[in-house]
């Protein structure tokens, strides 16, 4: 393959993929739902569930997506420094959910700032996000795709707490929000917490913790701990699938961190709803692809 041809191959492997994610949710989500429906006692919540199964099985049947807010394109992207596609990333990327846009097709979902109007192809000034890490001596890359829904990113917020606020800071910043606003945001929720310095690590560290597998772990004992102790924090809260209740708001707490300077702790929450459409794929240098989130996907 010619360069140009490698750059359409992965444009249209990544328009698919991006398609496919709006449509199908991942394994590790659907296994959740499926285990806290199990949980549930009270018919309400087992009816909502049984209709969020149901939408599930319809949005594949009729090839549309499977909830009508289908986001706010973002990459988080692993690069090496030796990918051959690498200089021209970004520009496919945006190409690749455009032509998703139109052939899943995708709500248009990207207003432009101050002059207020929808540019009908999910993509205008920064959008998609696409957050950079550099990999170096790699020919690999990894790309997190996510659809940042309007009900789902309300939740989120960053803030710089006092040191003596401590880890009970922490928790009370993120408890607030769940108690607030976290009905906006379509539960049983995914909870992502960024624990730094500043607002901005905090913040990205707190939509990084989404990208995780559910059932995964913070690598600190600690750390892995106050995970525990917010998810039965906010379970206790009783929002249950939709907010109408039931014994589980959430799939999962994920917490992810850096070391911070001593005088501040920077907190961020970011959430991710009960169609958390997140994908992981993996590209070698000649295209192969491995995909870990979704099974039984050809692109
Ligand atoms: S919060 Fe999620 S499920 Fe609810 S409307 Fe938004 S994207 Fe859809």
């Amino acid at each position: 393959m010619t360069h140009e041809e490698q750059v359409r191959r992965m444009t249209e492997m990544m328009a698919k993929f991006v398609g496919h994610t709006g449509k199908k949710l991942p394994d590790d989500v659907i296994a959740k739902l499926e285990e806290l429906r199990g949980k549930e006692d009270s018919p309400m919540a087992k009816v909502i569930y049984d209709t969020m199964f149901r939408n599930q099985e319809l949005a594949v049947k009729l090839n549309r997506p499977s909830c009508q807010d289908t986001g706010v394109l973002q990459f988080w992207v692993k690069c090496g420094t030796r990918f051959p596609l690498i200089d021209d990333l970004e520009a496919l990327l945006r190409e690749a959910v455009i032509k998703a846009t139109f052939e899943t097709p995708l709500r248009h979902n990207s207003v432009e700032t101050f002059d207020e109007y929808n540019t009908g192809k999910n993509v205008g000034k920064g959008t998609p996000t696409v957050w950079w890490d550099i990999v170096p001596h790699s020919d690999k890359c990894e790309i997190y795709t996510y659809m940042a829904g309007g009900g789902c990113t309300l939740p989120g917020n960053a803030t710089v707490l006092m040191p003596g606020e401590g880890y009970e800071g922490v928790t009370k910043f993120v408890l607030d929000r769940m108690t607030s606003y976290g009905l906006n945001a379509c539960p049983p929720l995914l909870v992502g917490v960024g624990v730094a310095t500043s607002v901005e690590t905090a913040a990205l560290l707190s939509k990084k913790a989404l990208m995780r597998p559910i059932g995964s772990h913070n690598e600190n004992e600690r750390a892995a701990k106050m995970e525990k102790l917010l998810e039965d924090g906010i379970n206790a809260i009783g929002l249950g699938p939709q907010g109408m209740g039931g014994n589980y708001s959430v799939m999962g707490v994920h917490i992810e961190n850096t070391a911070r300077h001593p005088s501040a702790i920077g907190v961020a929450v970011n959430v991710g709803c009960w169609s958390h459409r997140r994908g992981h794929i993996i590209f070698d240098k000649d295209l192969n692809y491995t995909i870990t989130t979704h099974s039984g996907v050809e692109l």
